[in-house]
């Protein structure tokens, strides 16, 4: 990671003559300059930071996690890789009942049946395929046509880089309570980072969020 708060404030001092720089060390400059920044949407001084998050999901949640055309990405590649045995069976507690109509759904927490018929389905058919995938690898078949039987639930890894206006729009998208329970799991730690490496920046976006 290469971001914090002081260079957001650099950045806008750019604009400024000396003298503003030389203030930089003032209690409270550098916050006050941030909230000012954040409250009018001159955002750009916040494009010079860069996160680079080391990500391992469902390809489920990569699909979503890569639809955002402003980060850049490298993957785990199934044309050149065995693809490891780990799949994504949802933990206790993701809810596994949806209620409402499409824009207004409300997840709900699945009965015990509902839990366990979860995670022995999704356990059982995922057995299935990765021993399809394997007997396909060992008659000698290329890794990117074996690959096909594998279901969305089959983990990748890739890394993610993306400056910290960037990160907040994510954030925005993916933390809301209508975001998909896993995306939503992925940007909390990534969130996580953000706030322990920019955390005055961190702390006017989430202030402003819930204003
Ligand atoms: C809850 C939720 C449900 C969703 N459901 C679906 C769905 O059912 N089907 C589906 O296909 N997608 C769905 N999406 C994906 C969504 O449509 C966006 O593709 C995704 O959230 C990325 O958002 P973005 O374009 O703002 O982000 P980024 O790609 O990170 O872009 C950031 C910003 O840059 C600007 N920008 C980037 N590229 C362009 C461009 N080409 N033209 C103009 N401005 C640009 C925009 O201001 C954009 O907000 C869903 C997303 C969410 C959060």
């Amino acid at each position: 990671m290469s971001a914090d708060d002081l260079d957001v404030a650099r950045a806008a001092w750019v604009s400024q003559d000396e003298a503003a720089h030389a203030k930089e060390a003032e209690p409270g400059r550098v916050e006050g300059l941030i909230r000012f920044l954040w409250r009018n949407q001159h955002t750009s001084p916040f494009e010079h930071g860069q996160f680079t998050f080391v990500v391992t999901t469902p390809l489920f949640v990569a699909r979503e996690f890569m639809r955002h055309r402003t980060f850049s990405f490298n993957e785990i590649s199934g044309r050149y890789t065995v693809l490891p045995d780990r799949y994504y069976v949802p933990p206790a507690g993701r809810p596994l009942r949806q209620e409402g109509k499409v824009g207004a759904y409300r997840f709900e927490e699945g009965t015990a049946e509902q839990v366990a018929m979860v995670r022995e389905t999704i356990t059982e058919s995922t057995a299935r395929p990765h021993a399809a995938y394997q007997r396909m690898l060992d008659a000698g078949i290329a890794k990117e046509v074996a690959r096909d039987v594998l279901p969305v639930n089959v983990m990748t890894s890739f890394w993610a880089t993306v400056n910290p206006r960037n990160l907040m729009h994510f954030l925005n998208l993916r933390s809301a309570p209508d975001a998909l329970f896993e995306i939503r799991a992925v940007a909390e730690q990534m969130e996580h980072h953000f706030a322990q490496h920019m955390p005055v920046t961190h702390r006017v976006w989430r202030e402003s969020n819930t204003a």
